[in-house]
């Protein structure tokens, strides 16, 4: 046998299972198809403070403090919810990603670059991965794999466990802009409306006092390309391109976010899947660091306990179960709780929205709790509290509250 477990995808989350693994003296092969781990870069790299202190991760790569986020309606009402402290950072992934790689290799992890999996095969003995490395085709044998190979996981795919549903159907874009006007340096802005981005919303994400990650998310049949639509965000959006027309436009990337759910199964026999390639992501925000990091953890925990048994019963899709409920104990409720709220945004029209947002906005208590209480990981803990207030104050449309119950409730709610 070549290795104990090979893992596909030196994102932060195959290269956080790595260096669990790794650390217990297991013998790991990574493979990355990049030649630059962390790049091409598509993620706006926001991680909560509260994120990176429970995952013990030192603050590398860090771009920028935020201590708030700014909201705009579809019609341009805007409020701001904000912090004393820093809330969450912004990460450079290119510098975060290659110092979680080379963690793993200092920790005595195999890291081959360049070498994209192509296929996988098990048999009793193990798994097989055939990759393409420099135009040349090789297979490693392990005993289990691991894919963390993003969103639209070519493994998932493998296994017949991959669905459109499940991927959600969203595509983000981004560029990178210097020379904006009038930004906070530790505030995001968010910006609602089925004009700019169609089932999502667009984003400007500051990295100081003159640049930011502005991108946005849209549903991929929207009629337009991504692009597109944040090109005409930048160049048209009434509040955005008075601060955005006619900046530099620096690096740009388009990148499918899987907000459509988990998995319907993350082990399979030899192969456990985690991060983005099983879906573990905030479908509200397509936020995947947090979420996809931790259940790496919990990936190579159970692994490090499976490992002792023969191949032959670690094989075994059972043996691998311990992951899955793990990952579901600890994240399970709060994925699904996303993917109803996910549902229930995309059903509100832009007037439901900018209702919603003036409800908000007229009650300064409301947002003085949201900013205390309020915890971009964890959203359904004050869903409820915020909801209820709403509902008290009688702040909420009938329609509204009824396509609230359908997201919610599902089929059994009926008009
Ligand atoms: C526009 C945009 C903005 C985002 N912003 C945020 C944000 O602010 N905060 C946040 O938490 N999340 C954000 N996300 C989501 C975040 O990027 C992902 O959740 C996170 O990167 C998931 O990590 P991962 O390791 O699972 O996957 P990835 O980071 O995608 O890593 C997978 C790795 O596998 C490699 N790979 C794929 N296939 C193969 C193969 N066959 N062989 C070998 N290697 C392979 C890839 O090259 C890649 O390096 C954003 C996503 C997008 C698209």
């Amino acid at each position: 046998m070549d290795y104990d477990v090979t893992i596909i995808g030196a994102g932060p989350v195959g290269s956080t299972a790595a260096k669990v693994l790794a650390d217990n003296g297991f013998n790991i092969l990574i493979l990355e198809e990049h030649s630059i781990i962390g790049s091409p870069q598509h993620c706006t790299g926001k991680i909560s403070a509260e994120a990176l202190r429970e995952l013990d991760l030192e603050p590398v790569g860090i771009l920028q403090e935020i201590r708030g986020a700014t909201f705009y309606s579809p019609s341009l009402e805007s409020f701001t919810i904000k912090s004393n402290t820093t809330q969450a950072y912004i990460l450079d992934r290119r510098v975060f990603d290659t110092w979680l790689s080379e963690r793993c290799v200092k920790a005595g992890a195999s890291l081959i670059t360049n070498a994209r999996a192509t296929r996988i095969s098990i048999s009793s003995f193990g798994v097989s991965v055939e990759f393409k490395c420099q135009d040349k085709y090789q297979t490693i044998r392990s005993r289990v794999i691991i894919a963390a190979d993003g969103a639209n996981s070519g493994v998932a795919r493998q296994l017949g466990i991959y669905t459109q549903e499940q991927a959600g159907g969203k595509m983000g874009v981004q560029i990178q802009m210097k020379g904006i006007r009038d930004i906070k340096e530790d505030i995001v802005e968010l910006y609602f409306g089925r004009i700019y981005a169609p089932g999502f919303f667009a984003w400007i994400v500051p990295l100081g006092s003159d640049e930011a990650r502005v991108g946005l998310c849209v549903n991929i049949h929207s009629g337009k390309p991504a692009m597109n639509y944040l090109r005409e965000f930048v160049s048209k959006h009434p509040v955005a391109s008075c601060k955005l027309k006619g900046c530099f436009m620096g690096e740009s990337s388009v990148h499918p976010i899987p907000t459509g759910g988990t998995l319907r199964r993350t082990v399979s026999d030899g192969v456990i899947i985690v991060g983005d390639a099983a879906g573990q992501v905030k479908s509200t925000t397509g936020g995947g660091l947090y979420y996809g990091m931790s259940c790496a953890k919990l990936a190579a925990k159970t692994l490090s306990k499976e490992l002792s048994q023969s191949t032959e019963k670690l094989l075994r899709r059972e043996s691998l179960a311990g992951y899955e409920r793990s990952w579901k104990l600890k994240l399970g409720k709060e994925i699904a709780f996303s993917v109803k709220a996910r549902s229930f945004l995309d059903s509100l029209s832009d007037n439901e929205v900018t209702y919603l947002f003036n409800a908000l906005k007229k009650d300064d208590s409301l947002l003085s709790f949201i900013s205390k209480e309020g915890n971009v990981d964890w959203q359904s803990r004050i869903t409820s509290p915020v909801i209820g207030r709403l509902l008290k104050k009688g702040a909420l449309k009938p329609n509204i509250l009824y396509k609230f119950g359908r997201s919610f409730l599902g089929t059994a709610f009926k008009k």
